[in-house]
């Protein structure tokens, strides 16, 4: 599939015949579908054409069934006819003329002023538990029965050599390359960003350009992760409900890669609710600044753990009511070792096949936007992240009042 098909999202509509996601995986089909049509039509085009056929099909149908079915036959006739519109029906009627299509949008703003519509909104964007849980969602504090504790060696997330956890403090040397290695199309290479070294050359440098003297690890599985600390349930919390984006900045420590910094951001009013530094268990190795944006001085101003988890998890701020939109969220919950149930996450919602879309050219396609062109910053992506979901949904990034 092109890259071409993210940021292509279902026409509003004020009553849904079918769920958000449904809407939103037919579409990108028949985007697909469309384009093997051989239309004389460039792919904005033929966005706007998918977006307007979708939004008649939705119009038309009753139910979430009646949908799918008219959505089948649509995506069979496409190719049938060879996308001649004269002779090809949606619901029964005819589609006449593809000139005629329109891009489908049109977003009456008293109701994306309603708080109530903008909650069903998020409430039809709120992922299952299971796709959750595929995406490395912890969502139990049950230990597998298989589970068998290997922990005594890692291998290092820099240089990928294995070591004894026990002994991650004792002087090493670690060569690596903080930046990924990209292709480049030209010269057919794998090329890292940080120093320009290519991983075909002969030199020394190509095993790393930065030198530090110990290894460092991540922890993923849930029997690792609460070893340094255990879950907590939001389920147990009661309080009002609210919408709230946020981010964590992680560092290597002693312990693994932990939390250094929250970021919570108020869906409605844009606010910052919570900022803060956050001191990790183990001892910090890497602040990983680059990324993190986290630099040593930062750290004097840190707040234990548990101390920010008594300030968060309370009945204002993150209760089992809470919708958390986050981005590839798996990560800032287990590093905050929560288990929540209603998420949004737009790194399952809008990436197209295997590979997760990033934050930043999400925010690019959606917003227009630049971020993270320096070191990334919790505060500014936790706000991104909910500009990304508001102008999905079709609500102003500028909003703070509500009608109720
Ligand atoms: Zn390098
Ligand atoms: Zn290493």
């Amino acid at each position: 599939m092109s890259k071409h098909t993210t940021g292509l999202m279902p026409a509003e509509l004020k009553t849904q015949s079918a769920q958000f996601q449904d809407r939103y995986k037919i579409l990108q089909k028949l985007y697909d579908q469309l384009g093997r049509c051989r239309l004389k039509a460039d792919a904005p085009r033929l966005k706007r054409m998918a977006i307007e056929l979708e939004l008649r099909v939705a119009k038309a149908s009753a139910s979430p069934q009646s949908y799918r079915f008219h959505m089948s036959v649509l995506l069979r006739d496409l190719l049938k006819e060879k996308g001649n519109f004269k002779k090809i029906k949606v619901a029964g009627k005819p589609v006449i003329s593809s000139t005629k299509m329109t891009t489908g949008k049109h977003i009456d703003d008293t109701i994306t002023r309603n708080k109530n519509y903008v909650m069903q909104k998020l409430a039809d964007m709120l992922i299952d538990p299971k796709i959750l849980e595929k995406h490395k969602y912890i969502m139990s504090r049950i230990l597998p029965d298989d589970y068998i504790d290997n922990s005594e060696y890692a291998n290092c997330e820099r240089c990928n050599t294995k070591f004894k956890r026990t002994e991650i403090m004792l002087d090493t040397l670690c060569t690596y390359h903080p930046q990924k290695k990209i292709y480049n199309k030209d010269t057919k290479t794998h090329v890292f960003p940080c120093c320009g070294e290519s991983t075909t050359s002969t030199s020394f440098m190509r095993l790393g350009c930065k030198k530090a003297e110990h290894h460092v690890f991540k922890n993923d599985s849930y029997p690792e992760l609460r070893k340094i600390s255990d879950f907590l349930k939001t389920s147990l919390i009661d309080g009002k409900e609210n919408v709230l984006a946020l981010d964590c900045e992680m560092a290597f420590t002693s312990k693994g890669f932990e939390m250094v910094r929250l970021t919570i951001v108020d869906f409605f009013t844009s606010k910052t609710l919570f900022d803060q530094i956050v001191e990790p268990f183990g001892e910090v190795i890497d602040l990983n600044t680059l990324f993190s944006g986290i630099h040593s001085e930062d750290m004097d101003k840190a707040v234990p753990y548990l101390d920010v988890m008594d300030r968060i998890l309370t009945s204002d701020l993150i209760n089992r009511n809470s919708i958390l939109i986050g981005h590839g969220l798996e990560n800032d919950l287990n590093v905050m070792r929560i288990i929540h149930q209603k998420i949004i996450d737009t790194a399952i919602l809008f990436s197209v096949g295997r590979y997760k879309i990033s934050l930043k050219n999400l925010t690019f396609e959606t917003l227009s936007e630049k971020i993270q062109t320096g070191e990334h910053d919790s505060s500014q992506d936790a706000i991104a992240t909910m500009n990304v979901i508001k102008k999905k949904i079709g609500v102003s990034i500028n909003q703070v009042k509500w009608d109720v």
